[in-house]
């Protein structure tokens, strides 16, 4: 179908999770749809491939069902260390660790019945107010939505500038194995990390995590992990080894006039926190709610507001990650209670109040001072 010299109500940069997405909701709207995107599905990414429960929910509320058969149940998380190691389940439902490429499909296979144009191998090459430029011609749009990931080319040509921005080195295997636990596992080392995420009967996902580039070959980081290099010993390899720089980026607006960022795009969390597509879909939902009343400011407050929990994570791994004293410390005060970090992990998915949040804080604090 020629596109090149039509109009549409929402024309969306990026056909990964977030602009998918915006996609779907925005037909769930009523609103005539437009996705773009450089490349062709299912879209490979190096991610953690860890869907929290609440993703799941976010992904029910598009009319996405994710089959747990598809993957592989999760049931917490295990942080380990040399001497310590402390779990807790996720307040609630399972989660899921699912192959990149598969939750694309879903999300394609979603967009495309709900009557979403997809282009692919469309790369788009600049924006001109209320018009998107494809390779020939241009497509006249009432909203633009740049869901083009972290190094959004929309954020730049927007004039959207960069607030903050710490980023971290990662690597990505999969190892066709029988997994070894239920939990998503995050090994911390002195110089890098480790987390470990079944992804199905025979597979794990594994992404190393380290602060410089010297640091991020995946067999030096394995190196400090001896009790996960034996799970791993034998077993083969099961994809090619995917390198990606992950970021605590926040910006200074999220939209401008007719155009709105959303997902990495629009800012983002560590890898380190799994939370990245929940955050997504959820902008999404508010995107599109923002789209709706016609006031992208209604999105920006909401974006903010979304964000924050994320980050108040990230930056607390971020920190431990860069105090390993303090993080033997913080570990044993989990484990010697562990509903603490039951607590701050049901905080970090939504569940609970300012209130708790500021008593988990305090009692962690009386912990670590009295530990
Ligand atoms: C190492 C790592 C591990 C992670 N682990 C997890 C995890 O376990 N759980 C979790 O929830 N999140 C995780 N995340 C975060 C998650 O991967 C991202 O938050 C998510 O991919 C964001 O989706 P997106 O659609 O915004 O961006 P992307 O997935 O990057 O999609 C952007 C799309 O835009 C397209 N595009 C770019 N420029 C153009 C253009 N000019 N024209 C057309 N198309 C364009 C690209 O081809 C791409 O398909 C991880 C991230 C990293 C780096």
């Amino acid at each position: 179908m020629d596109v090149s010299r039509c109009t549409t109500d929402v024309f969306i940069i990026g056909g990964g999770p977030a602009g998918l997405a915006v996609s779907i909701a925005a037909r769930q709207k009523g609103f005539q749809v437009i996705v773009a995107d450089g490349i062709a599905p299912p879209i490979q990414k190096p991610c953690g491939e860890g869907m929290l429960p609440e993703t799941l929910a976010a992904l029910r509320g598009l009319g996405v069902e994710i089959d747990p058969a598809d993957g592989a149940r999760l049931r917490g998380i295990c942080f380990m260390q040399k001497d310590a190691r402390v779990w807790s389940d996720f307040p609630g439902d399972l989660g899921v660790g699912l192959r990149r490429t598969v939750l694309h499909e879903r999300l394609v296979a979603r967009a495309q019945e709900t009557g979403v144009q997809l282009l692919w191998r469309t790369p788009i090459s600049g924006i001109d107010g209320n018009s998107v430029r494809l390779t020939h011609g241009k497509v006249h749009a009432h909203w633009i939505v740049g869901a083009d990931g972290q190094g959004s080319r929309v954020r730049h040509w927007s004039g959207i500038e960069t607030k903050t921005v710490k980023q971290r080195h990662a690597i990505r295997r999969h190892y066709r194995v029988k997994p070894w636990s239920s939990y998503v596992e995050v090994h911390w080392g002195t110089r890098a990390q480790a987390y470990v995420t079944p992804v199905g009967g025979e597979e794990v996902c594994i992404v190393t995590l380290s602060a410089t580039p010297e640091d991020a070959s995946f067999d030096k980081a394995l190196c400090e992990f001896p009790d996960l290099r034996e799970n791993l010993s034998g077993a083969q390899l099961n994809s090619p080894e995917r390198g990606a720089v992950t970021c605590m980026r926040t910006l200074c607006n999220v939209q401008r006039r007719n155009l709105a960022l959303v997902g990495d795009a629009s800012g983002g969390v560590d890898a380190i926190t799994g939370d990245g597509i929940r955050l997504a879909l959820r902008q999404a939902s508010a995107l599109v709610d923002a789209m709706a009343a016609g006031d992208l400011e209604q999105y920006e407050q909401e974006h903010h507001r979304l964000a924050k929990g994320a980050t108040r994570m990230g930056n607390l791994m971020l920190w431990l990650d860069r105090n390993p004293r303090l993080r033997r410390r913080v570990i044993r005060a989990w484990e010697s209670k562990p509903d603490l970090l039951s607590r701050m992990l049901a905080m970090h998915m939504g569940h609970g109040t300012p209130e708790d949040l500021f008593s988990t804080g305090a009692r962690l604090g009386w912990r670590l001072l009295t530990t």
